[in-house]
């Protein structure tokens, strides 16, 4: 089996966000930038299938700037085998995203394609159900197990008050959750391996594919500054206060 991941290049989770002054958006000037966390359990995820013998190829493919084939080798350093870039400085939304993936998976033929549940940057959540629906594929988003069972795709997924097990034909779309696995961290002799492994680059307009934005940011805002608390000495005291903030 053939499976395809694709990887997005986000502004690393540890990062302190600061919204940019004319609130147009967040400011990414000089500031760390890492594979969205829930591709690298993608990737991971894809790996373990390839240990256990059921996928012979993994192919990740990021949609980006140059910079984002920092993030296809951190892919390969974990152990995917080859990598396309297609390069655009555009901010490419998640329905044209699902455009060209829908046209590398055309090139390409997998037979899974696993991809994170949401981007942290912009928390869409759109672009694995815009792609099975493009292809009409079936879906198994926010899987928190994936077994592959006589030709079939497990997917359990994490509902509300329960767990949902859903049997997928290949090929399929599955979405990863945060508690499918632990991602492990590339060791030094795999970084130096995933320097030969090839990525072919590409661009939007070889898929056809127009980038150009359908929608526009109203505007972006910090959170409200939190207020500091209060100690109180007892409930009473915790009940008298409630009371008279209105609160109960
Ligand atoms: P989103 O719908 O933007 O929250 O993203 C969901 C998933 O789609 C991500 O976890 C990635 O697997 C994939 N994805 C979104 N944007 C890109 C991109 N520019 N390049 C590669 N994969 C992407």
């Amino acid at each position: 089996m053939k499976v395809l991941v694709p990887v997005k290049r986000v502004i690393d989770y540890n990062v302190k966000v600061r919204v940019k002054s004319d609130q147009s958006g967040v400011d990414l000037a000089n500031v760390k930038m890492s594979m969205n966390p829930f591709d690298e359990i993608s990737v991971e995820e894809a790996v373990r299938l390839k240990e256990k013998g059921a996928v012979e190829e993994i192919v990740v493919v990021s949609i980006g700037p140059q910079q984002a084939q920092e993030t296809l080798r951190t892919a390969l350093a974990m152990g995917a085998d080859r990598g396309i870039l297609i390069k655009t400085d555009d901010n490419v939304e998640p329905l044209a995203v699902a455009k060209i993936l829908e046209k590398v998976i055309g090139e390409e033929s997998p037979e899974l394609v696993i991809l994170g549940k949401q981007a942290i940057d912009d928390d869409s959540n759109q672009t694995g159900q815009m792609l099975a629906a493009l292809l009409d594929w079936p879906q198994g988003t926010f899987a928190s197990e994936v077994i592959l069972e006589d030709g079939k795709i497990n997917v359990t997924r994490e509902i509300d008050g329960g767990l949902q097990t859903l049997s997928l034909q290949t090929p399929a779309i599955v979405t990863t959750d945060l508690r499918l696995n632990e991602p492990r961290y590339a060791s030094l002799p795999n970084i130096m391996k995933a320097k030969k492994k090839p990525i072919d680059e590409k661009s939007p307009g070889d898929y056809g594919v127009d980038t150009a934005a359908r929608l526009s940011v109203v505007k972006v805002t910090e959170p409200p500054v939190r207020e500091a608390g209060e100690k109180v000495e007892d409930v009473s005291e915790l009940v008298t206060k409630l009371k008279a903030k209105g609160a109960i």
